[in-house]
């Protein structure tokens, strides 16, 4: 993982220091030495990252990091504030400025690259979001709930052996997030295998207690439900060993006891912000495979998809000797119907024509939509006598009821003719097959439409 780090500080002998460590790790860096070069060079800098000292003259880091989130083309760089131990006030403000995170003097390597590599994971997930959301249609299609500035509180699971390491868990948080407590592991698990994830984020104790808290987390992360759910532990100062474990086990931030409350709530703030990025890529993608394989105006299956999934059918029905048939399906004299009520109407045709025709077939069978008013269905182990009656039933339904064509009680009579083809045997090839069906089809059309006919075999 590399990223490009912006590195603000008025001490020049603190930035080489700091370029120095993140060079090292293959880290690019950027510097500046003063809040007002910084803003003046972020447009040319495009870092993925901010790291942020408090202290400076002129402009001090809380205006820096409130200027940076106040501006649209940068609100989305995570920033890492640096701060001194004894700063309380300034990690109060730091917050409410906007910053994701901080750092205290002097830097520990350990927290220094973990915090960067988790700011960096949530950074190339929001970078990825936004260029989604600014090429394709595909982001109208999330749920509202799921846009970028997102105000819900986050589901928190806290689980430790100790009520009031709990109850301060809870407490820290509650202002922003609905934390569920759980004070045994193994009904936790338990819990968490049967229920669709409900939770952003698990805080673990890693504390010498009355369980072990790296075995739990590594059952955390092999479960199937929870792998994606990011961990953040709480581990005692002196606890490098078991520390560096749980971060090569893939846990995603942790956090050092005595716990500071508002280190806390920014950590989970980062960790759950996370979780819901991954979330909506995860839609995201989903979204466009669908639509990658759906026909917008009726919601059936197109071209594209039939032809992969009807090669794939044909293949398996070879080999276990089964029987599949295909209705090639032509709407008749449609043109007529677009020209007397207009070309809206004809889709509010076609749009009922493919919820008739899914109501006729069976849940195995495929419809698809392959043309302007042609529509092929596919019936997987179907004999070609079973498939002539599937598409008599078709036919019937379209040709049954009229069909409304306007929001008043304007309605048009509509009818399909439709070809069946069976497959031959194995030495058939998918574009035989389907010219079979289509040959079929004409000739219903020739025969006078409104029928089906079956292809010679
Ligand atoms: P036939 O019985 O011989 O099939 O006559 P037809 O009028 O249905 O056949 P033709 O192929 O001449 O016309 C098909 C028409 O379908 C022409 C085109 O305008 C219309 N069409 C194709 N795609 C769409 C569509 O997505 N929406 C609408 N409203 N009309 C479409
Ligand atoms: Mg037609
Ligand atoms: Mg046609």
């Amino acid at each position: 993982m590399t990223a490009r780090i912006l590195v603000v500080d008025d001490n020049p002998a603190n930035v080489r220091l700091l370029e120095a460590k993140l060079s090292a790790e293959y880290f690019e860096v950027v510097t500046a030495t003063s809040g007002a070069t910084a803003l003046e060079s972020i447009d040319d800098t495009k870092p993925d990252i901010v790291l942020l000292d408090v202290m400076m003259p002129g402009m001090n880091g809380i205006e820096v990091c409130k200027r940076l989130k106040a501006d649209a083309s940068t609100h989305h760089i995570p920033i890492i504030m640096v701060t001194a131990l004894d700063q309380l006030e300034d990690r109060v403000r730091g917050l409410d400025a906007g910053a994701d995170d901080f750092l205290t003097k002097p830097i520990n390597d350990v927290s220094l690259f973990c915090r960067i590599k988790s700011l960096v994971r949530l950074k190339m997930l929001s970078d990825e979001l936004r260029a989604r959301a600014a090429s394709s249609e595909v982001m109208g299609l999330l749920p509202p709930a799921a846009n970028m500035a997102d105000a819900r509180p986050g589901k928190v699971l806290a689980i430790d052996g100790r009520a009031s390491f709990l109850e301060r868990v809870k407490t820290a948080l509650a202002a922003k997030h609905e934390v569920t407590t759980m004070l045994d592991p193994a009904p936790s698990l338990a819990h968490l295998a049967e229920t669709p994830v409900p939770y952003e984020l698990i805080i673990v104790n890693l504390d010498e207690g009355q369980f072990d808290g790296l075995r739990l987390c590594s059952q955390l992360k092999s479960l199937e439900r929870t792998r994606q759910v990011p961990i953040l532990i709480v581990v005692a100062p002196d606890d490098q060993p078991r520390l560096l474990r749980a971060l090569d086990m893939g846990i995603n931030d942790y956090i050092v006891r005595p716990i500071d409350r508002l280190e806390l709530l920014a950590r989970v703030n980062t960790q759950v912000r996370r979780s819901r990025y991954a979330e909506q890529l995860r839609l995201s993608v989903q979204a466009s495979l669908e639509l990658a394989v759906t026909d917008s105006l009726t919601g059936l299956y197109n071209r594209r998809y039939m032809e992969t999934h009807l090669s794939h059918l044909m293949e398996h029905s070879i080999n276990r000797g089964k029987p599949l048939s295909v209705l090639a399906i032509d709407v008749d004299f449609f043109k007529p119907i677009n020209d007397a009520h207009g070309h809206d109407a004809g889709d509010k045709v076609l749009q009922e024509l493919a919820s008739r025709m899914q109501d006729s077939i069976r849940n195995v069978d495929m419809a698809c939509r392959v043309g302007g008013e042609e529509f092929t269905v596919i019936l997987p182990a179907t004999d070609i006598e079973t498939a002539k009656k599937i598409a008599e039933r078709v036919r019937n339904s379209v040709s049954s009821r009229p069909f409304p064509v306007s929001a008043g009680p304007g309605v048009v009579s509509v009818t399909v003719s439709i070809g069946v083809a069976a497959l031959a045997g194995p030495r058939d090839t998918f574009e035989d097959f389907l010219k079979r069906a289509d040959q079929a089809l004409y000739a219903a059309k020739r025969g006078g439409r409104n029928r089906v006919t079956l292809a010679a075999a």
